[in-house]
């Protein structure tokens, strides 16, 4: 069968938009397995051949074997790791964004896409308090968000403190692994810094640079809002003020929890975020926005751009004063790219602010309720008070054979996804609340499984 793969074809197109049609409307959303390759290897058996399958096959295949067989981020029963909980507006934006092919490297080819981004970015700048002019980007998770920061911040630290010799920037082991691992690719070495009850303090920042050999290769600081393990937020203010007065670039990871940044509520627990550098939130995450989406923000534009502006003869245009606006890719590691933001630049604009906030209130209530329904029960009790939405609870008895075959039940018997983690050296379960369907039956359904 020979088809145009270039003009639109309704044999085609019926059988995708239908899924899309069906998929956004279920409620609740199955949380479905994970599986092996087995469970694949003989439906995908010489799928791919010189000439092609019928559409509707190949989409039976994706809905019947494929599909099934991930687990679904976005179920009300999805509580390990950070689920995803995406709007409808900002889903299907996201489905616009790919049926047009819309792309957003630069101000001269994109600048539709880069203003409504910019929006954003601008409405995220003003709730954390970083002045005018502020700006960034979005990138696609807040590992290649943080990279990219602190790749600025070696490149101005470098340039601040001269010499040879390995720079440092300072850090907690309560920060995300992605902090380490940037690190080590960007050749900065980690200074750890002993955490207060897993909270970074600017006291303990200030002693470990103090006690460092070489304290004036301590170039910057890496603070965490929202650590992903707790949910604990680092004494932002205290760490900022040290920076702001030593010269230090002050980045802060709120990949998950900066979006309490919407929620009048919390927005205390934020103080300090204004004096960053830097920062980082995922909108794939608390922010309701589906994946791959991490708004990356400098206080000083200028200085990402000096960093991560690409040079080539084919992209001097981009560069001409006419067309300098505001290019995306001069703000991170990354040229050709999807409007991420757009999906939830939509979605704001349709539901506005406000309505973010209750959701991740909603989010904190049900985290609460289920650390009060933890501390009534017999068989479980709390490792310690809910940080933000994330709970760690212990069954009492109970070793880390006994969690993950839990874990491993709690799948196969389609009640939810939780994961066991780690805290101070036990194994124990951990609750990640964030989807507003969550509800306390569901929680005290989970709860039942481990007595
Ligand atoms: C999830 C998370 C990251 C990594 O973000 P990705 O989007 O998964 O790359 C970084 N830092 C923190 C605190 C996180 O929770």
């Amino acid at each position: 069968m020979t088809r145009d793969m270039f003009s639109f074809d309704d044999n085609l197109a019926a059988p995708i938009l239908e899924y899309c049609r069906n998929r956004l409307q279920l409620q609740p959303v199955e949380l479905d397995f994970g599986g092996t390759s087995v469970d694949f290897a003989q439906a995908l058996e010489g799928l791919l051949t010189a000439h092609g399958n019928d559409p509707t096959a190949v989409m039976e295949l994706f809905t019947n074997v494929l599909a099934p067989r991930v687990i679904s981020a976005d179920s009300e029963r999805f509580l390990a790791f950070i689920p995803a909980a995406p709007t409808k507006a900002a889903l299907l934006m996201d489905m616009v964004v790919s049926a047009s092919s819309l792309h957003a490297a630069s101000w001269l080819e994109s600048a539709g896409a880069v203003a409504a981004e910019n929006q954003v970015l601008e409405l995220l700048a003003r709730l954390a308090g970083l002045p005018d002019g502020a700006g960034g980007t979005f990138v696609g998770g807040g590992s290649i968000g943080n990279l990219s920061a602190l790749v600025v911040a070696r490149d101005v630290g470098a340039h601040r403190v001269g010499g040879d010799g390995s720079l440092k920037i300072a850090l907690s082991g309560d920060a995300h692994s992605s902090i380490a691992s940037a690190l080590r690719i960007i050749g900065v070495e980690p200074l750890y810094v002993p955490a207060v009850d897993h909270r970074l303090t600017a006291e303990a920042l200030a002693a470990a640079i103090a006690n460092d050999p070489h304290p004036d290769r301590v170039i910057g600081v890496a603070a965490t809002a929202g650590t992903t393990n707790a949910g604990i937020i680092d004494d932002l203010a205290g760490i900022g003020a040290y920076a702001t007065a030593n010269d230090l670039w002050f980045h802060v990871d709120g990949a998950y929890g900066l979006a309490g940044l919407f929620s009048p509520t919390i927005r205390s627990a934020y103080d300090g975020i204004e004096l960053a550098d830097s920062f980082i939130v995922d909108p794939h995450k608390w922010l309701f926005a589906p994946f791959d989406s991490c708004a990356l923000l400098y206080r000083q534009p200028h200085l990402a751009r000096s960093v991560h502006t690409q040079h080539a003869s084919y992209l001097d245009i981009l560069h001409d004063d006419r067309n300098v606006e505001w290019n995306p890719s001069d703000y991170a590691i990354q040229l050709s790219r999807r409007p991420k933001g757009l999906p939830i630049w939509f979605s704001l604009a349709v539901h506005g602010t406000a309505a973010y906030g209750a959701a991740v209130d909603a989010a904190l209530e049900i985290a609460h309720r289920a650390a009060q329904m933890i501390e009534a029960a017999p068989h479980v009790e709390l490792v310690r008070e809910p940080g933000l939405s994330v709970v760690l609870f212990r069954r009492l008895g109970w070793g880390p054979d006994d969690y993950a075959r839990w874990s491993e039940q709690l799948v196969r018997d389609q009640i939810a996804f939780v994961t066991p983690t780690g805290w101070e050296g036990e194994t124990c379960a951990r609750f990640a609340f964030l989807n507003p369907h969550t509800s306390e039956a569901i929680v005290a359904e989970i709860l039942a499984t481990m007595a």
